[in-house]
């Protein structure tokens, strides 16, 4: 719960910040996406 997720911020091809969208809270669902180079990937639950 108390450390950070390194590299998710930002976009994997240009670097630029992702915007993110919680798409289920319960299940912690997020979707990711880039301005540039559009949907990026998709977190799930461990
Ligand atoms: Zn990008």
């Amino acid at each position: 719960m108390s450390d950070r997720a390194p590299q998710t911020w930002e976009c994997p091809t240009c670097g630029d910040r992702l915007n993110f969208e919680i798409l289920d809270d319960e299940r912690f669902l997020v979707a990711w996406s880039c301005v540039l180079c559009g949907p990026i990937r998709t977190t799930e639950p461990v």
